[in-house]
């Protein structure tokens, strides 16, 4: 198979009169004077049904920008039957052929495809075009580019220990006889790539439903996958209802696994299915979740203020706190509370928010109206309750887009459910802690949620970050040291959280291929 190396996909800067801002502007037109239409794809066959859905611009809600249809449950299940069709020939496709088409497909992300791409996730999910470029450009290419080259790398097996005059040893890793399935999520464009392709590379084939709120940029992913040359049938299209698409794919004895981002309660509810129906598989079927978190900025007495002020303004409100590992609790010492104050109520002030294709636009409309009105109740939850103060934000206005000011909320309680539940969007929660109680504030990290996704630690006082090093230990799955606990690169920091946050299998990593393989360990004899 064909060696190569990996870099991560260089960032865009989309200057004024850049070639890049050119082609997007034109790439944004297009799709904005668009309803796309969208089929299920099982085959290579396109199926439309009588359930008609749309996907809307957030921020501008009576604007459609796609037409998709649900696959029912007879679909689902051919859909089954297609995956279990192809998969062995797919298996025995040699892998210098498939790292051929992940390298092939993207070049093509990377190159002609990338404004379509990054259009589609600004319109359909509502991100700026930093926010766009650093998804569906770099970071889906990395998944893409890296996963091949984790494969290739992983493949090179040596035995610790044996006589080679006598045996040889190896392995070999081999796809599911089943097939997978992707459940995606709309915040990340990169996952929906990520999670229905990373199976398929390891040779399984895969029911893909990407959410109904980033079925445009999706889309777009799936025709780049399948022109770059991955078969009919490997991946099936399947947008889909969640509960729908759940039974069908729990209650098939071919079901090898779960690809899952998403809640904690539907994550849940998979593995009940699962559950019931374990006597029913022929194989045990791998379920691989990330789940949400309730991340954390602790911000110790001997911090640099404006350190603290910059990352955690960045993490709380780049994509209106909508990435799962954006900050949503922060503890400051009341030493420098003053100082950090100040400075993000300043910072509040420049963020503009609004229309995601105005180049000037810090953060866009929040998903859709469930996620509006969630958000929503915690501001009114804020500026109701006497341990809770509003210090800078609160307003909300859903007229035209779902749009939410960032938000800022003290609490004298750390214990408030605004410290504690997931909010998934832009409200951080801030606890002042007296400096002498620095100990009690920490003991708190750890055991005031259910979650464990990401955390960063602010700090000058090397006796204090040793210490927070071991005692956050568990705490999160992917750990700042004077940084912001968002932003995570594949090849660099894989990503991924334990507790309830899911099961950690570090997507971006060299381990994530591993899990989606059953491997063979082959000894011969000389
Ligand atoms: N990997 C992304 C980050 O570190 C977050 C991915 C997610 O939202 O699941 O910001």
């Amino acid at each position: 198979y064909p060696d190569f190396k990996v870099e991560n996909e260089p960032i865009l800067g989309y200057k004024k009169g850049s070639a890049e801002r050119e082609q997007l502007i034109e790439a944004l037109e297009k799709a904005s004077n668009t309803i796309e239409d969208i089929p299920i794809v099982i085959g290579g066959e396109e199926f439309r049904t009588s359930e008609v859905r749309h996907q809307v611009m957030p921020h501008d809600h009576q604007h459609k920008i796609a037409q998709f249809y649900y696959a029912d449950n007879k679909l689902i299940q051919k859909a089954i039957n297609k995956s279990v069709e192809v998969q062995a020939k797919w298996d025995r496709t040699p892998m210098g052929e498939r790292l051929e088409i992940w390298n092939r497909a993207a070049d093509l992300m990377a190159g002609k495809y990338r404004q379509k791409l990054n259009a589609a996730t600004m319109l359909g999910q509502s991100k700026t075009t930093i926010q766009a470029e650093i998804d569906s450009a770099c970071e889906l290419i990395d998944f893409i580019r890296f996963n091949a080259f984790f494969l290739k790398e992983n493949s090179k097996y040596q035995p610790i220990s044996e006589n080679p005059c006598v045996t040889k040893n190896s392995v070999r890793f081999r796809g599911f006889d089943g097939f997978f399935a992707a459940v995606s999520p709309f915040n990340f464009t990169a996952i929906g790539g990520n999670l229905s392709y990373t199976p398929a590379l390891m040779g399984n084939s895969v029911l893909w439903k990407p959410s109904d709120t980033a079925v445009l940029s999706n889309w777009v992913v799936y025709q780049i996958m399948r022109e770059a040359g991955v078969p009919e049938g490997v991946v099936n299209f399947l947008p889909s209802d969640g509960p729908v698409f759940g039974d069908a794919i729990t209650s098939s004895p071919y079901l090898s696994g779960i690809n899952f981002t998403g809640s904690v309660p539907t994550f849940n509810r998979l593995w009940q299915q699962v559950g019931q129906n374990i006597n029913n598989y022929i194989n045990y079927p791998k379920l691989i979740g990330e789940c949400g978190g309730k991340n954390y900025h602790f911000v110790h007495p001997s911090a640099d203020p404006q350190s603290v002020i910059t990352s955690t303004i960045r993490s709380a409100f780049e994509y209106c706190g909508q990435k799962c590992s954006a900050c949503s609790r922060a503890y400051i010492p009341e030493s420098l509370w003053t100082e950090i104050r100040d400075g993000m109520i300043k910072e509040q002030g420049k963020l503009k928010v609004g229309d995601v294709t105005d180049f000037s636009t810090f953060m866009g409309a929040v998903i859709d109206e469930r996620a509006f009105n969630r958000i929503k109740s915690y501001i009114d939850h804020a500026r109701s309750s006497d341990k809770l103060d509003i210090i800078v934000g609160g307003k909300y206005d859903n007229s035209k887009g779902f749009f939410i000011q960032p938000t800022i909320v003290k609490t004298t309680d750390p214990k408030d459910k605004i410290m504690v539940e997931e909010i998934f969007g832009p409200v951080l929660s801030i606890y002042v802690y007296p400096d002498r109680e620095l100990d009690a504030t920490m003991e708190l990290v750890g055991s005031s949620t259910q979650f464990a996704l990401t955390g960063a630690v602010f700090a000058n006082d090397e006796a204090f970050l040793r210490r927070a090093f071991e005692e956050f230990k568990m705490t999160a799955g992917n750990f700042y040291i004077n940084d912001k606990s968002t932003g995570s690169v594949v090849g660099q920091q894989p990503f991924g959280g334990g507790r309830m946050s899911g099961t950690n299998d570090k997507a971006g990593g060299p381990y994530y291929t591993t899990r989606f393989t059953t491997i063979q360990a082959i000894k011969e004899t000389f």
